[in-house]
């Protein structure tokens, strides 16, 4: 990543939330979102294609012709995913009265210019037409072609991480009351999570995670036990 674009980035969409939101704490809001949303992408990204190797086994057949397009792409469509579920979530939580505009604010904080291609397009105004239901079934179905490895990941994981985002962007508008339920969502989803020793599965800061069980994306051990 070009440290000094992601910089420019960053700043100019500080002053342009802050101008449109008329607020004056863009800087802490795009900082703990991104500092959310890194972490579970590059998260999911493990769980789905280092995880499933190490775990499972590597599949020849099921090899990417390159790794590292694969990981550029995969990378791609998760935060195009996560744009949009996060503005989707900042406008029915009550963030912003602006759904679209912020999903666009948040495409130019989180993606460098050559990273909205044609296709990231394409994804960004499909998501926002679907349910929510039918926008991870699109997400699934883009990622089962970039990453063939990622069909083989548990099927809760994908449960998970819509809840995810939506967690990292109440932490990022500061909303202490609303993360815990959305984690006790989770918890319905997982109960394991409950259980980890180290963190008990409470709501983590945005770019923390838990040595023990992986919060806020669990760990393949967690994510196939079964209660
Ligand atoms: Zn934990």
């Amino acid at each position: 990543m070009d440290l000094d674009d992601f910089c420019r980035r960053q700043s100019q969409a500080v002053a342009e939330f802050n101008q449109h939101e008329q607020r004056s704490d863009g800087l802490r809001v795009a900082t703990s979102l991104c500092a959310g949303l890194g972490l579970l992408r590059d998260s999911l990204f493990i769980r789905m294609h280092e995880d499933v190797e190490r775990v499972l086994g590597r599949d020849s057949m099921l090899m990417p012709v390159s790794e590292i397009k694969a990981q550029r792409l995969t990378k791609i469509e998760i935060e195009v995913y996560q744009i949009v579920e996060s503005g989707v979530a900042a406008g029915e939580f009550g963030y912003t009265g602006a759904t679209e505009w912020f999903v666009e604010w948040l495409c130019r904080l989180r993606l460098a210019a050559d990273q909205v291609t044609p296709a990231a397009r394409k994804g960004l105004a499909q998501y926002l037409s679907l349910s929510p239901e039918k926008r991870v079934a699109r997400f699934e179905g883009a990622l089962a072609k970039i990453l063939p490895e990622s069909t083989r990941a548990p099927l809760v994981l994908f449960r998970l991480f819509p809840l995810c985002v939506q967690i990292a962007t109440a932490l990022a508008f500061g909303d202490h009351g609303r993360a815990p339920s959305l984690r006790n969502a989770q918890a319905a989803v997982l109960p394991a999570i409950v259980d980890c020793r180290k963190c008990r599965g409470r709501v983590l800061e945005n770019g923390e995670s838990c040595p023990g069980c992986g919060n806020p994306l669990w760990k393949f051990s967690w994510l196939t036990s079964v209660d």
